[in-house]
């Protein structure tokens, strides 16, 4: 299958082209004519699988040729982080570079005023997270009346971060002869309760993402002591010649303080979280993209919807609490058909959440120890540890790498 054979405006046909795709991802494959058919979608993808593509090469089409006055919003892009929303409306940008359509993209954080020229000049596509788009509307900035599409991008991660009172108050300001699209990572009941609410007979659309991301990532976990995990990552890191390395941590304070052990052991790192400022978080992924930082630690809100072509390695410094988020992180690596490697440094304490892991994937994590980083013998990776249980049981053979 092409994109031609979408029938897509020849204007986003030379940007897909130029942009180096070769053909559609499974999820353009069933959203792109379904949209094109002005039905409403319910679809489950993650970042990684081209789903922006799916929505806004479909949207861009049907907004080629509209002539009606610029500066009225006609698709509007909810994200619930900044970074995928420039992430996003730079996606509308580049595939819609050969189309009169102005893109804006809106986020807190930074200065409103630019936001505010730029939607002076005239805005057909809004992306914009939810806070800094009810500030526009307050305002009376922007004027949703008269929008044909509505995306709600990632709604899991949007309800879980609280925003469903914000995007009651939004949708309140638009008109109901319109097109919805929805697209959310994993479904659970809070996400079809809003799809009742959002979407009219909408088409659902699930690709086999889990097994395609897992089939392209492969995945292992080192069973290795807590204290010696700063080591085995700079090791790995360094023994393997890693240029481009997205580690991940549970904690805001743990991120930084493996960046600056990080830094000690020679290798230039950045920890982005929602600590730190829009800039800061800015600058740490230019470098990264670019090569001057070679490792990037992060938490979990701060990596959402991270798209760094090409990103290869990804280490599970610590397990997430929440196993979807498991997903999500190694869902940042063999993207549209590339191919990654997901690190899990998994210490005694953390086989719990591993067994949360394992459920979620259907699948399980080769566990192996790396030479020279063997976890010592009171360290129990066979059962999850229950209070007061003894340690007893525990020795393993030490030995080299072991597969189960
Ligand atoms: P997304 O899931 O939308 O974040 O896209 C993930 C990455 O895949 C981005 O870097 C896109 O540029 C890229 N991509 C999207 N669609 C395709 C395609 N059909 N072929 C190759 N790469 C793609």
């Amino acid at each position: 299958m092409s994109f031609a054979s979408f029938g897509l405006h020849p204007s986003l046909l030379k940007a897909v082209e130029e942009l180096g795709y070769q053909q559609p991802t499974p999820i353009q494959q069933a959203a792109i004519p379904a949209i094109l058919n002005q039905q409403d979608v319910m679809a489950g993808a993650q970042t990684g699988t081209g789903k922006t593509a799916a929505f806004a090469l479909p949207i861009l089409h049907a907004l080629a040729d509209v002539t009606s006055a610029a500066s009225t919003v006609k698709a509007l892009v909810l994200t619930p982080t900044r970074e995928l929303a420039q992430q996003v409306g730079q996606s509308f940008k580049d595939y819609g570079q050969y189309l009169p359509l102005h893109t804006v993209i809106a986020y807190g954080g930074v200065s409103i005023n630019p936001q505010l020229s730029a939607i002076e000049q005239g805005v057909d596509i809004l992306v914009a997270t939810p806070g800094r788009l009810i500030d526009l509307l307050s305002r009376q900035a922007i004027d949703l009346s008269a929008l044909t599409y509505f995306v709600l991008d990632e709604a899991d991660r949007m309800l879980d971060m609280g925003f469903i009172d914000d995007i009651k108050r939004i949708l309140r300001t638009m008109q109901k002869e319109r097109q919805t699209l929805l697209f959310s990572a994993t479904f659970d009941d809070a996400i079809f309760k809003l799809s009742q609410q959002l979407l009219n007979n909408p088409e659902l659309i699930e690709v086999d993402q889990r097994n395609a991301a897992a089939s392209q990532v492969e995945q292992i976990a080192y069973e290795v002591d807590k204290h010696r995990k700063r080591e085995i990552t700079s090791y790995l890191i360094g023994s393997k010649n890693w240029q481009q390395v997205l580690v991940f941590t549970r904690t805001k304070q743990g991120a930084d303080d493996l960046a600056k052990e990080m830094c000690k052991d020679g290798l230039k790192t950045a920890a982005i979280h929602g600590d730190k400022s829009q800039g800061a978080r800015e600058r740490a992924l230019e470098g990264f993209k670019e090569g001057s930082i070679r490792v990037l630690v992060a938490t979990d809100v701060a990596s959402r919807g991270l798209d760094i072509p090409q990103l290869k390695y990804v280490i599970n410094y610590e397990l997430p609490h929440n196993a979807e988020d498991y997903i999500h992180r190694i869902g940042r690596t063999g993207r549209a058909g590339e191919t990654g490697t997901a690190i899990t440094l998994l210490s005694a304490d953390e086989k719990w959440l591993l067994d949360e892991v394992h459920k979620i994937l259907d699948t399980h994590l080769m566990q192996q120890w790396l030479p020279g980083y063997e976890p010592s013998l009171e360290q129990d990776f066979s059962h999850t540890p229950k209070k007061g249980r003894g340690r007893g049981n525990s020795a393993k053979p030490r030995g080299r790498s072991r597969r189960r």
